[in-house]
């Protein structure tokens, strides 16, 4: 065994002798090769981290607004152009010159002259239309986000009916000459809003322009 070994293992040292560069090349090789395979593999794990840092950042990004049609924001158009003469007031009292007695006011009295067309301010369908001797012609539509507007003190020559669908910025009536139980303001629109659960509220806050 001994004796068939030995020439075998000369022959070995004779390879490694004549093909020492050769060797010592491929092992440089793999040792290049492994530093770069070690180098690329810490990168790219950097990059899955940094990868997955920004998909963690869009998930805790807060959701598009295209996403919450369903409460889009509602404005209103100006029902005319005119003086603010009353503002929306619920938790304090305001006098009523013509009934003589303090009461709130939630609503947004506009004067204008006589005439004036008065505006729907948001796309609904007409309710009613009535007359009192207390708010003169009225008329109330209903929005479909559930909103109700209430057109007071206008003139008796409507030019909406019952049921009849209305845009944002139609023209629904005109001011009246009195402004029957807000006599004292003058010709002038006393505009109410009822929100979807029936409350009253400011009609100014959904107006682009709340000083009109
Ligand atoms: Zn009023």
């Amino acid at each position: 065994m001994e004796k068939t070994n030995k020439p075998k293992n000369a022959k070995f040292a004779s390879f490694i002798k004549k093909n020492l560069y050769l060797i010592l090349m491929i092992v440089c090789v793999i040792a290049i090769a492994t530093m770069v395979g070690v180098t690329y593999a810490t990168k790219h794990k950097s990059l899955d981290g940094a990868v997955d840092a920004v998909a963690k950042e869009k998930e805790d990004e807060p959701k598009e607004p295209a996403e919450e049609t369903g409460s889009a924001e509602v404005v209103f158009a100006d029902p005319l152009e005119g003086e603010v003469v009353g503002v929306f007031k619920n938790d304090t009292l305001v006098y009523n010159a013509t009934l003589n007695q303090w009461s709130t006011h939630e609503a947004l009295d506009v004067a204008a002259e006589v005439g004036t067309e008065v505006k729907c301010v948001y796309d609904g369908t007409v309710q009613s239309v009535t007359t009192s001797v207390l708010r003169g012609t009225e008329v109330v539509i209903a929005h479909e986000n559930g909103m109700k507007t209430v057109y007071s003190l206008l003139s008796s020559d409507v030019k909406v009916s019952v049921g009849q669908k209305v845009k944002k910025g139609d023209a629904i009536g005109t001011i009246a000459e009195s402004g029957t139980f807000e006599k004292h303001k003058g010709p002038h629109l006393h505009l109410e809003l009822y929100d979807a659960s029936g409350n009253k509220a400011d009609p100014a806050e959904f107006m682009e322009s709340s000083d009109k």
